[in-house]
Order: structure tokens, then sequence, then C-alpha cells
């Protein structure tokens, strides 16, 4: 469905991304994790056509990404980024029919679609009403998940989607998450540096460092048939215990 092909990006000589390979399958979640810095978001916004890569084209079903389709193939794509980013001066409901309003999709269409997707990802209607400010961060992210899903894309990406939520909130979301894309069928790309996550939500996981793929599979793979040491020590290092209490039960 997606499908990068020796995709690069250097920043001032510094490499951001190494020419990387990959392809995203109709149906799966994909997840992209690996230390903070290691090309992520980088590989996820060439994707999306948000940054030019240096080398290297992607594919979007056939089609090659290029300036002059950017904005057409866009629309086939949901975009998530960590607290939403949400226009502050629109309502919630404002944000989810920004683009359809722009497309001059007619309200019958657009309103029934909004009542809907505030269903899919269980936000009270009312708080439809809301700007960014008034909802609390996990409202916020599930607004900046029906602005994602509202032309019904085929494929959603997105970056470090409940990384500022409190934990609670947090697995919440990370169970609507895995229940939206479970039921809808879409290509999802998600980055994540927290790898619990990444088992949770992802049928496939991209483990990545300094700009290059390390290894990619599903858990099982990466546990039991690791690509090199690197790939034990991460996901050793998420696993660690919690520190051990000191008397009067305090940290
Ligand atoms: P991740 O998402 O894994 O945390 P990024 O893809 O954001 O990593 O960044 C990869 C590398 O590229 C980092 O070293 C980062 O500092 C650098 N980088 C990202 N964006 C820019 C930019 N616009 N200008 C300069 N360096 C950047």
């Amino acid at each position: 469905m997606i499908r990068v092909e020796n995709v690069s990006k250097a920043y001032g000589g510094r490499v951001a991304l190494a020419p990387t390979s990959l392809d995203f399958r109709p149906g799966t979640t994909t997840v992209l994790i690996g230390p903070s810095g290691c090309g992520k978001s980088t590989l996820l916004r060439i994707m999306m056509g948000l940054i030019h890569p240096d080398s290297g084209r992607v594919f979007v079903g056939e089609r090659e990404l290029s300036p002059d389709n950017v904005n057409e193939l866009r629309h086939r794509m949901g975009y998530v980024i960590q607290d939403g980013g949400l226009f502050p001066h629109l309502t919630a409901a404002g944000n989810v029919a920004l683009l359809a309003r722009f497309l001059k999709r007619p309200d019958a269409e657009i309103e029934p679609r909004v009542a809907e997707l505030a269903e899919v990802v269980q936000l009270s209607p009312d708080l439809l009403a809301r700007h960014p400010k008034d909802l609390s961060g996990g409202q916020r992210q599930r607004v900046g998940l029906m602005r994602a899903l509202m032309l019904d894309p085929e494929i959603v990406l997105l970056d470090e989607p409940l990384g500022a939520l409190d934990p609670i909130t947090r697995s919440e979301l990370q169970a609507q998450l895995k229940a939206i894309f479970g039921g809808i069928r879409k290509t999802v790309v998600l980055v994540t540096h927290d790898m619990g996550e990444a088992a949770y939500l992802g049928d496939d996981i991209v483990l990545m460092r300094e700009g290059r793929v390390v290894q990619r599979g599903p858990l099982a793979d990466l546990l039991e048939r690791p690509a090199e040491g690197y790939v034990t020590d991460f996901i050793r290092a998420q696993r660690s215990p919690l520190p051990p209490l000191a008397e009067g039960g305090r940290p």
C-alpha cells in the first residue's frame, strides 16, 4: 500500500536516515521504534511527503509521490502527531472537518461523518464545540485521530500519538487504537519509543538505530532471532524492573 525505496536524508552533513527500503502492507499495523533521534519521524515525514528525501522514492499504491501529486496523495493518508496538532482557533469539530470543507464536501456529508467518528474514538459529542485549550490531552488526541480518519484514508501515519499522555489515558487510548485499527483494516504506521506499545499495537516491528533499520519482523522474531545484540539490549532495557523501594515504601 505504501512503500519507500532507498530513501535517505541528511541535515548539514549528518545522516538522519541512511538509505532505507520498506513496504507496508494493507490491513497491517507496523510500528517504527528506536531511541530518540534514530530517524523514525524523518522516515514518517518522508512517507507523508512533508520532507523531500535526498535520495530514493516513495510509492503510495502504484503511484510515486512527486511534487505534482503530493497534495492529492496526502488526502489518502491520515496523519496524527503528538498532542493532536490541532488548530487552536478552531473548535474540535472545525478541526475535524477542516480538510473536508476545503475540498468542498457538502455539509450533509460532513456532519454525519463527524458524529460517526466521535463514536469511533469514543469522544462525547458535546466536546466537539470546544476549542483545543478546553480539552484534556486525551480528548485532543481523540480529535486528532478523528481529523486523520475524516476522509477515510487508506493509510494512517501516527507519530508518537500517545507520547504526551499520562499512563492511564495512554493505556485507554492504546486499547481504542487497537480496536479501531483492527476494525478498519487500514495500513497503519505508528512511531513510538515504547516497546510495550509496539508489542501491543504492532503486527510488525521495525527497530531502528542511528538512521538505519536494525531488524524488521514480528516481536517473536526480534525476541527469538535477534539480528544483532542491540535488538536484545533494546528490548531488555525497556523491560527493566522498577527500582526497588527504599525503606518506608518510597523509591
Ligand atoms: P526520531 O523521530 O527517531 O526521534 P528524527 O527523525 O526526529 O528522530 O531525527 C533524526 C535525526 O535528524 C536527529 O539527529 C535529529 O536531530 C535530526 N533532525 C531531524 N530534523 C532535523 C532538522 N529539521 N534539522 C536538523 N536536524 C534534524
